[in-house]
């Protein structure tokens, strides 16, 4: 079967992302609208311009340009300095929403995804009309435009996105291959950089299909493996999979501490998970986001290691309710020997504690997923209480 796989795109992502920030803040201006630019230090003459609008595209101002040179195109430039922590949290929103609708899900850099749709067209039905959907929705509920390129390779997902912008859905199958790649200049080949373009074209390869056509030995004795690698490209094969252990929310946000001496004092090790959870809860809410597993590590005096996680139905950020929980899995952990190292961990982001993913409530699969998520909050919400208790009483103790 041929798999389906989307491309997700954020369309000149971080003037966008900074459009709404400052609409946010209450500047009158859709700098989307305007010419303008997101430049590494506005200040200076050659910062390089990072990105920049459609209309300030349209007169040839663009990414690597400096503003100087841009300057000298346009003189009331609008130049906004980039916001990666603001960047982050828009990105997570788009990626977490994903992750809600999807099994795989690989973040491919801050603005695309790659989502392997093969399985969901029984559910969410025909992948163009599905991808329409999506895209109006990220618009709708984030404000911020997307491309979605549909193809049966990750490949072919990529360069769909790639054609025209913004806000656009195209396909590029594998039997629209030829017609609508072959054509294209050697350099519009995913992954074809500079150096690679010019030796092609000394060897009077200039078409993606003319490297398609070409003799493959003789691309292999010129650019090695990675000329290996766009034959493949050029005709299309790409057999990777989505890669969903490579996205960065996997690595999580976590603390842990080697201890002076060997502790068998509960009370003294909670006070040691609640300054963890206190510090998590800290860069959570500084990166706008909620988790949903929590570890915790346990290192005895024999240096013997456990691990105890759980992927929770909901998501947290509250220190409170990180705390109890892992409290909660080091009590089911520790087998009451001295401690040499403890240590607390939370993945699996999400924007959002509670979803209401009005547009796809004729899915029921996500209707289901929002009252197993509603039914889990409300026993947390009551089972919290009492854990909450316990957390004090054991602070009470510890001198606290
Ligand atoms: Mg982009």
């Amino acid at each position: 079967m041929n798999r389906i796989i989307l491309h997700i795109d954020v369309n000149s992502a971080f003037l966008s992302w900074s459009a709404l920030k400052l609409l946010e803040e209450g500047y009158k201006k859709d700098i989307r609208n305007e010419i303008s630019v997101i430049a590494g230090d506005p200040n200076k003459r050659h910062g390089v311009i990072i990105a920049a609008s459609v209309p300030a595209k349209k007169i040839g101002i663009k990414p690597p340009t400096n503003l100087y040179e841009a300057r000298k195109i346009f003189k009331d430039l609008i130049v906004v300095k980039p916001d990666r922590s603001y960047y982050y949290k828009k990105s997570n929103q788009m990626i977490s929403l994903l992750n809600h609708l999807f099994d795989k899900v690989q973040q491919y850099s801050i603005d695309e995804c790659f989502v392997d749709y093969t399985s969901y067209k029984k559910i969410y039905g025909d992948e163009v009309k599905f991808a329409y959907k999506l895209k109006n929705y990220i618009y709708k509920k984030f404000g911020f435009t997307v491309n979605i390129g549909i193809g049966n390779n990750k490949l072919s997902a990529k360069m769909a996105s790639d054609f025209e912008k913004p806000n656009k859905v195209h396909t590029l199958y594998e039997y629209e291959f030829k017609e609508k790649v072959w054509p294209l200049d050697i350099s519009e080949l995913f992954m074809a950089g500079k150096s690679a373009c010019k030796t092609l074209k000394e060897l009077n390869i200039n078409t993606i299909g003319d490297l398609a056509n070409s003799d493959e030995t003789m691309i292999i004795r010129h650019l090695k493996s990675h000329g290996k690698l766009l034959y493949e490209y050029a005709n299309g094969i790409d057999n990777s999979e989505i890669n969903t252990d490579s996205y960065n929310e996997r690595k999580g946000i976590g603390f842990s501490r080697t201890l002076e001496y060997d502790i068998d004092d509960k009370v003294e090790i909670s006070k040691y998970l609640y300054d963890f959870s206190t510090d998590i809860s800290k860069k959570l809410k500084e990166k706008g986001v909620y988790a949903s597993n929590i570890t915790v590590t346990i290192r005895n005096s024999e240096f013997k290691t456990y691990n105890h996680g759980h992927k929770y139905l909901n998501s947290f950020n509250d220190k409170e309710q990180i705390y109890k929980l892992a409290l909660d899995l080091f009590n089911q952990t520790w087998k009451k020997e001295p401690i040499r190292l403890i240590g607390l961990r939370v993945t699996d982001f999400t924007d959002s504690n509670n979803y209401q993913l009005s547009l796809f409530e004729e899915n029921k699969k996500v209707k289901e997923d929002i009252l197993a998520n509603e039914i889990i909050n409300d026993i947390n919400k009551k089972f919290g209480k009492d854990i909450i208790k316990k957390g004090v009483i054991i602070n009470k103790k510890g001198e606290k």
